[in-house]
């Protein structure tokens, strides 16, 4: 029997990596996205090599809709059937307040937060709906648990981003619910990865992490579990849920 292929966009580093060696690593054939970076896209590769598994890796930017539709369409050709959309790409820039930001910068976090999770799972419906022919499937969004604290000082922007997918979640799960799609979404609290260094912060989940219950930052790892979980055939009667992975903060 063909075991089922996942995709994952943002798949080369962080909790997109951890995502594509635990899938790979439970028995699903794996398909990952990045944006730039093909050497850590090699990385995972080799990573995913040595645990026996052949992972595929495509450059696409899914805040554009042609990478988009050439990524769906060569995951297809190459690979088949999908099965699950992890929909984890994501970005956040320099921590400042909102009156310090200017508008270029909320149209490149909502393009690649929002729009590339809706461009995403445009492409998935079409190929797993059961109203289009398919054979249903899961779609998992990472969102954060910005959406509800805010992220003061920070970044509103991305808070307000990771707002959008988590309604966006809701919405489609209801839209989706007869058509064999579940629809879920993680927001993970800190966890150490690049992205933090991105907005200018590389020692923020140290720096922050005394507000969390647990009193320490998450890993990757811990955050794939649940997107795995999700992604599988176990929770068949979950969707349209917001599932926190922050150590209680
Ligand atoms: P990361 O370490 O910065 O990795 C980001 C990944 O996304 C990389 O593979 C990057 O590709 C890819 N990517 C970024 N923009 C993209 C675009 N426009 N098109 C395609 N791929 C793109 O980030 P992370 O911390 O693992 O974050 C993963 C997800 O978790 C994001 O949605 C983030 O918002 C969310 N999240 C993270 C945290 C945290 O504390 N780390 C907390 C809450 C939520 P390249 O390698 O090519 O750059």
């Amino acid at each position: 029997m063909t075991q089922p292929l996942i995709l994952v966009t943002g798949g080369s580093r962080g909790i997109g990596a951890a995502t594509v060696l635990l899938a790979a690593a439970r028995g699903w054939r794996v398909a990952f996205s990045y944006k730039e970076n093909a050497e850590a896209a090699n990385t995972i590769i080799a990573q995913a090599k040595a645990l026996g598994a052949d992972v595929t890796a495509l450059q696409a930017d899914v805040s554009n809709e042609a990478d988009v539709i050439r990524l769906f369409e060569t995951v297809e050709q190459k690979l088949g059937a999908l099965s699950a959309l992890i929909n984890n790409a994501g970005m956040l820039e320099q921590q400042m307040r909102l009156d310090q930001m200017e508008v270029g910068r909320w149209q490149r976090v909502f393009s690649a937060n929002v729009f590339g999770s809706f461009l995403c799972a445009k492409q998935a419906i079409l190929r797993m709906s059961t109203r289009h022919g398919g054979q249903g499937g899961a779609i998992v969004n990472v969102s954060s648990a910005a959406s509800r604290l805010g992220s003061p000082n920070e970044f509103i922007d991305y808070a307000a981003a990771k707002g959008a997918v988590d309604s966006m979640t809701i919405g489609l799960a209801k839209e989706l619910a007869t058509e064999g799609i579940r629809v879920n979404a993680v927001r993970p609290g800190l966890i150490y990865t690049d992205i933090h260094a991105s907005a200018g912060d590389p020692g923020r989940v140290d720096r922050v992490k005394t507000g969390v219950p647990m009193q320490r930052g998450g890993t990757a790892e811990e955050v794939a579990e649940a997107i795995v979980w999700l992604a599988s055939a176990q929770p068949s009667y979950v969707t349209g849920t917001l599932m926190d992975v922050t150590g209680g903060r």
